[in-house]
């Protein structure tokens, strides 16, 4: 059974599935596993008939502590504040810093098929009062909390520590207080020049109400209370989180004995780890979610989150590799298998749920889509790359009537993300350019087996006329295999004939790509040898 349909199968009743994140800088497209997982989640608990509701929420109460983020002259003022006080860096587009990175974050949700029913910032949150309930048991249980931490994390507070974050009156800072002596209406507190070593308080001190928005949670304690706050039933969160002894660990703890609730159903999932160095330098593209997703269309995204199990790390390196077209080849298979057609290599268990899990729209008819055709993602790099192609034409002409409305539009998103791939990230021997003049130099280093190899397959290929690139492929294949050449052999002369290089992308695709007669005529010219050298008049004529 599919990981998401099995948790489905072992709750009852209504459910609340909830995630929440720190807005603390631009977001990495890893994060967005947690948001795909939960919508996953959310559809298996809804195709079982439970009533489900999906929360995605901005932990913006939490203080700034990234000073690189800043210009320098809001460093002083700004480091130690709320992420929700603290100004767009990114020139003003936004209220705050952090609706700046959560917002830019979640508008990449809709596109992917990612719809919360209920989006919620703890800056709007605490002023409502909604906490001050979850506040207020907290400070009477001051003990429990402090025990808590000493028993599951080995962290020892001082006496009279209150799980408590005053937001300074004077400075607005959040992080640089400390509160104490609870008096079940007010406590104390000081905005502590040297309590962090990131910000720097103003010295302030005085007695204040904790309610209201005047104070906030610390974050593990924040954490368990939103479960209490909005009933939360699932929340998958990310595997550094769930170490033994870790925040969850502890959060599970305070909710139990601190909040009287059984915490949600936890799911632990592991990283995207996206090659990181590579990324960040690759013509400035970066590894941003909202970059990402202007390269992956939505499907292939989200098959590299679903398609392993969420306590599986993901690799994914895309800069100069062909994980990219693999990604895309995956999805077909999965199209392929789940239509009934065809296809090459192995499938991932349950191929039919994922399949329908990799789908943006949960409605959508996936028998129509599985049976659109698709186009092979290298081959669509390759014509892209060839002059005086028109790709939509010719794909109708592969796939033998005239292209869908949906198809139309998979070739369009296809086609502008292997122009991204080609421009950011393919490695060189995807990059092509086919010497269409003439034979080039370099196909003098073919060999007479190789040339006859060449003059074969111009054989086979002029009354066969393949105009696919499986059947290209198949003749190319066939034709070594009858002439005896090794398969390195014959691709390299394919290559040297028509690129002047002895490697390139997969030969079938690039034949297909280009006219037959020419290819029969270049094929003929690379067997007979080298034009140029034929033509240079012997010395003894000068
Ligand atoms: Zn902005
Ligand atoms: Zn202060």
């Amino acid at each position: 059974m599919y990981w998401a349909d099995e948790l489905a199968a072992s709750v009852e009743g209504p459910q609340v599935v909830n995630d929440s994140k720190t807005p603390s800088g631009t977001v990495h497209v890893g994060s967005l596993r947690g948001p795909v997982i939960l919508d996953v989640i959310s559809r298996a608990l809804r195709d079982r008939g439970l009533a489900t509701t999906l929360l995605y929420g901005v932990d913006d109460m939490d203080p700034m502590d990234a000073q690189a983020l800043l210009t320098p002259d809001a460093v002083e003022r700004e480091m130690g504040r709320p992420v929700a006080q603290v100004p767009d860096q990114a020139g003003g587009c936004h209220a705050s810093y952090a609706r700046h990175h959560a917002q830019t974050f979640i508008d990449t949700f809709a596109g992917l098929g990612i719809h919360p029913d209920r989006y919620y910032w703890m800056s709007d949150i605490y002023p409502t009062g909604e906490m001050d309930p979850l506040i207020r048991a907290a400070l009477d249980r001051a003990e429990v909390v402090r025990e808590i931490y000493r028993r599951v994390s080995k962290v020892e507070r001082p006496a009279g520590w209150l799980p408590l974050s005053v937001v300074c009156p004077v400075c607005g800072k959040v992080g640089t207080t400390l509160a104490r002596d609870w008096d079940g209406e007010t406590v104390a507190f000081d905005c502590l020049p040297d309590y962090v070593t990131w910000a720097h308080g103003c010295g302030a001190s005085g007695r204040i109400s904790p309610f209201g928005g005047r104070a906030k949670l610390p974050w593990n304690l924040e954490w368990a209370a939103q479960w209490s706050l909005f009933g939360v039933t699932i929340e998958p969160c990310g595997k550094d989180l769930a170490t033994a002894g870790g925040s969850r660990d502890r959060s599970d703890a305070l909710a139990r004995e601190v909040f009287d609730r059984e915490p949600p159903l936890n799911l632990p999932y592991e990283f995207l780890n996206i090659g990181g160095r590579k990324m960040s330098t690759s013509k400035g593209r970066g590894a941003a979610a909202h970059r990402i997703v202007e390269v992956l269309p939505p499907e292939p995204l989200r098959l590299l989150f679903l398609r392993p199990r969420p306590n599986q790390a993901i690799e994914f390196d895309p800069v100069g590799t062909d994980a990219m077209p693999r990604l895309f080849d995956e999805l077909d298979r999965l199209a392929a298998a789940v239509a009934g057609r065809p296809f090459r290599g192995e499938l991932p268990p349950d191929a039919e749920r994922l399949f329908g899990y990799v789908q943006v729209d949960p409605a959508g008819d996936r028998a129509a889509a599985a049976a659109s055709y698709r186009p092979a993602f290298a081959h669509l790099a390759l014509l892209a790359q060839i002059p005086g192609v028109n790709v939509a034409a010719r794909l109708a002409e592969e796939k033998g009537s005239g292209l869908t409305l949906d198809e139309e539009s998979l070739l369009a998103r296809r086609l502008a993300a292997a122009r991204a791939w080609l421009d950011a990230y393919a490695p060189d021997s995807a990059v092509v350019r086919v010497r269409e003049d003439a034979l080039p130099a370099e196909a003098a280093a073919l060999d007479p087996a190789q040339r006859a190899y060449l003059g074969a397959l111009a054989d086979a290929a002029a009354p066969a006329r393949p105009e696919s690139g499986d059947a290209w492929q198949a003749l190319v294949f066939s034709t070594a295999t009858e002439r005896g050449l090794q398969n390195g052999r014959a691709f390299a002369a394919i290559y040297l004939a028509f690129l002047g290089r002895p490697n390139g992308p997969r030969a079938g695709w690039l034949l297909a790509s280009l006219p037959a007669d020419f290819v029969v005529e270049r094929l003929r010219a690379a067997a007979r040898g080298s034009p140029a050298a034929e033509a240079a008049p012997p010395e003894a004529d000068r």
